[in-house]
């Protein structure tokens, strides 16, 4: 049978050229892709797109953008092999986490990608980027099953697991970075494939989507001599649930009563507290330091090794799936989507 791969065009840089008349960048219409690409014939695999209408730069990516996403792989996951979704850089690190948790038992490839240079410009980054994705998209081992079944992000020569990965960088091709866990591919004369990174799903499990996400989470940037009412407010903002400290180092933070009182407060009041470090790798580990086992006693939870932008998908996921805090704590302990290492 062909080996079939669907393009999800959702929107940015990679879908774009010059209008010859007013020499600005615009969006083509995506469905002309193989005429911008005439090199993803030579493939011979069943290549299909489908638009986002209107494409949205990934600034505006939102929970319905998510659940369209994932009900577009959802309904069409059958009749292909892989998926290769085109995103803005800018916020594809956040999609690509929240889709990880929901795409339950995935065992085809998402592979996301984008561009730093429109795909009609000359010096594009886009074309290699998105001939790469479909290859890996469409690898599949012996027994006919695809080599990287995650929903992954390949940029740049590199595959990463997708809710490991962070943009760092707003100009360089090499736009991704995944600090804490290795490539899952490497791409240059060959695409080397790292198995023992990869993760295998049960094979034969029902692909399902989860559809329940609650964005009710806050960010709070621990800062030095920051002013405790910005920590404090929290308590009064109607919904919230959940909230995550970006701290110090390894989890590290203010150790005055103002501070620690206002943590406590967030806590006493039922919000889930999650310490993720600033720092852009290494782990928290609240029993380093006693900061940390401060934060640790008055019932934070590390985020262990995770990066922000998985940290705030795996709370959406969780507080969208749970209503008791002990479920959504413990399923914060598990590594449920290889975004933490255990
Ligand atoms: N602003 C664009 C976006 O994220 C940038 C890009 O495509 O890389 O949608």
């Amino acid at each position: 049978m062909d080996t079939s791969i669907l393009l999800i065009y959702t929107g940015g840089t990679i879908g774009m050229k010059i209008d010859p008349q007013t020499q600005a960048l615009a969006p083509f219409d995506f469905s002309h892709i193989l005429e911008e690409v005439p090199e993803l014939m030579k493939f011979g695999y069943k290549l299909d797109s489908y638009s986002f209408d209107p494409a949205i730069d990934s600034s505006d990516a939102n929970i319905p953008f998510w659940r369209e996403l994932a009900r577009i792989i959802e309904e069409n996951y059958d009749k292909y092999d892989g998926f290769v979704v085109l995103h803005g850089t800018d916020t594809m690190s956040y999609t690509a986490s929240v889709l990880s948790f929901m795409l339950e038992n995935l065992d085809k490839p998402v592979v996301f990608t984008g561009s730093q240079l429109p795909i009609g410009m000359l010096r594009t980054d886009g074309k290699e980027n998105l001939i790469s994705s479909i290859e890996i998209a469409a690898a599949k081992d012996d027994e006919e099953r695809a080599l990287v079944p995650e929903v992954c992000v390949y940029f740049e020569s590199q595959l990463y697991r997708g809710n490991r990965t962070t943009k760092y960088n707003a100009e360089n091709f090499r736009a991704f970075r995944s600090a804490n866990y290795p490539v899952l591919a490497d791409v240059g004369i060959h695409i080397r494939f790292n198995p023992e990174l990869i993760r295998y799903p049960k094979w034969g499990k029902k692909f399902k989507v989860n559809y329940d996400l609650d964005p009710n989470v806050a960010i709070v940037k621990v800062v030095p001599g920051m002013n405790i009412n910005m920590l404090s407010i929290l308590t009064k903002v109607e919904g919230l649930r959940g909230v995550i400290l970006e701290t110090f180092g390894s989890g590290n933070a203010p150790t005055n009563n103002e501070f620690l009182g206002a943590v406590r407060e967030l806590v006493d009041k039922g919000l889930i507290v999650v310490n993720v470090t600033q720092c852009h790798a290494g782990r928290v580990d609240m029993d380093a330091y006693a900061t940390g086992i401060a934060l640790k006693n008055i019932g934070v939870i590390s985020g262990e090794d995770s990066t922000i932008e998985a940290a705030l998908a795996k709370l959406y996921f969780l507080l969208g799936k749970y209503s008791e805090n002990s479920d959504i704590i413990e399923g914060l302990k598990k590594n449920i989507r290889g975004e933490i290492s255990k």
